[in-house]
């Protein structure tokens, strides 16, 4: 029977080993086998429990318009454990001199759609407001290579619009700069956008219009998460899986092609298989594959990673009465913080605090703050406590206070990206039996990952001929 390594036991190596598990249970003689170096699985999605409150280390949710991590969710039978974000009390805010300044409505990321909101918001400069208007007569215009996102928003908006919106919100999402993030990686929509129509203004509008005509169904949230918070996702393929096939604690070295299949060292123990699934970030994977093909790790190591930290913070329900309605917000660079983004969980979603707590969470680390993991957990918390003192007046004193560091875990889309991809496709096909997955290539979020590891092992069946949809 054939059999499949899988290493790397994050959502995307786990995504692989639940879709190889559910076609051996439809009757694919299929074997696998799951290498996680860590003691538990699930990668960078950790929940955990405080006072009755609900904490995510990790990813807190997911974009709903992506479907696939739901698809599974409903695939492991957590149909009915899906929540949706408390939209109808989103709001969220920019800080400006100190002071929360709210985002006007009918943004959509960083492209106002709605005129009066926009024109009367004290957080753009006239300047900018006269960009936004000029914008909407932009010319179709198709960019001659890939370039930052940070080129293509001050090229419609000024750069403003990069530092207050364009630069926060990518480091909530990438954890990395507007000014190394490639267009046509993160945001493929805008560079379409902007080819066919000029105006991102006009382009999003019109596609808003086309999707309210085309559907009566009501609006779906924005985001999605779980009950039980996003470990519940983990846990329920992990239940699904055959314990005997889940190796944590254990590290993988190398793998080498060796007798038309793959020999894996992992520690001392070396196993054979038909073929590889690398589910680990492109780093690791370099380093696995390093004897077997120097021009794919090095192609994979240049695929650079930012770290973050979060940082939740539980409070009593005078400081719930004293927060600020909403989702929470966002610290531009120029606003001289160490914070990233603070989210109100409470306001965000159901199921994470009781009505007389508080749940905020802080973000820092990024791209241009490596340095913040270096420090202690008291420096991180007192760091984190003096910038919520300054920025929303919060001097109360926390009922509790838990501190998640996540060195490299962001893959950073940098200019050049999908070129990169491209040439990493290539020197794959060389390689038969190998199949990789993970948030380095194409897609970050949750449900790219999810989609990620099924398609690796879709690739990998279908190269041994056991491949149906069905
Ligand atoms: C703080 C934070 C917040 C986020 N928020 C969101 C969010 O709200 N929504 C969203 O959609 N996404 C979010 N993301 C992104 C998303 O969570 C991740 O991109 C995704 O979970 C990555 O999954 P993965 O399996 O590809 O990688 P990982 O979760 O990093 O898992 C990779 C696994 O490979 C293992 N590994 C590495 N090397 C080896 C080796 N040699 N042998 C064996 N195993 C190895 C590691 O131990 C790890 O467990 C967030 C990420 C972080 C860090």
């Amino acid at each position: 029977m054939p059999r499949i390594a899988i290493i790397g036991g994050g959502i995307s190596g786990l995504s692989a080993a639940f879709t190889l598990e559910e076609k051996r249970k439809s009757g694919t003689p299929v074997d696998y086998v799951l290498y996680e170096a860590a003691p538990r699985l699930g990668g960078v999605m950790v929940t955990d429990r405080a006072d009755g409150c609900l904490i995510e280390a990790g990813p807190d949710s997911f974009l709903t318009e992506k479907p696939w991590a739901a698809d599974l969710c409903r695939k492991i039978g957590l149909g009915d454990q899906l929540i949706g974000s408390n939209d109808a009390d989103r709001k969220t805010y920019i800080v400006v001199k100190n002071k929360l300044v709210v985002m006007p409505d009918g943004l959509m990321f960083m492209v106002p759609t709605k005129i009066l909101p926009t024109v009367l918001s004290p957080l753009f400069s006239m300047r900018t407001k006269m960009r936004m208007a000029a914008e909407w007569f932009h010319p179709p215009h198709k960019a001659e290579a890939d370039e930052t996102v940070a080129q293509m928003v001050e090229r419609h908006y000024g750069s403003e619009m990069v530092d207050l919106l364009a630069d926060p919100l990518l480091s909530g999402v990438y954890g990395g700069e507007a000014t190394d993030l490639s267009v046509r990686a993160v945001l493929p929509r805008f560079a379409d956008m902007e080819s066919k129509h000029g105006s991102l203004g006009r382009a999003m509008l019109a596609a808003r219009r086309k999707m309210a005509s085309a559907t009566k169904a009501p609006p779906r949230p924005l985001f999605s998460s779980l009950k039980d918070g996003m470990q519940q996702m983990v846990d329920a393929v992990v239940a699904r899986l055959d314990p005997a096939t889940l190796h944590t604690s254990s590290a993988v070295q190398s793998v080498i092609p060796q007798d038309n299949g793959w020999t894996v060292c992992a520690g001392y123990q070396t196993d054979q298989f038909d073929a590889v699934i690398i589910a680990a970030p492109t780093r690791a994977a370099a380093a696995v594959l390093e004897s077997t093909d120097e021009d794919l790790a090095r192609e994979l190591a240049g695929i650079n990673y930012s770290s973050s930290v979060t940082v939740t913070l539980g409070y009593d329900q005078n400081v719930r009465r004293s927060l600020p309605p909403g989702f929470g917000f966002l610290v531009p660079r120029s606003a001289g913080r160490r914070m990233l983004a603070a989210t109100f969980v409470h306001n965000k979603f159901p199921h994470r605090a009781p009505d007389n707590r508080a749940l905020v969470r802080c973000f820092l680390g990024g791209a241009h703050d490596e340095q913040v993991l270096t420090y202690s957990e008291e420096e991180i918390v007192q760091t984190v406590r003096d910038e919520l003192r300054q920025i929303i007046g919060l001097n109360a004193e926390p009922l509790f206070v838990r501190v998640y560091k996540w060195k490299s875990a962001m893959a950073q889309y940098s200019v050049g990206h999908l070129e990169r991809i491209q040439r990493i496709q290539a020197l794959c096909k060389k390689l038969p039996g190998l199949a990789l997955a993970g948030n380095g290539f194409n897609g970050i979020g949750v449900p790219d990952c999810v989609r990620s590891g099924a398609e690796a092992a879709a690739k990998i069946l279908s190269e041994m001929g056991m491949w149906s949809a069905a």
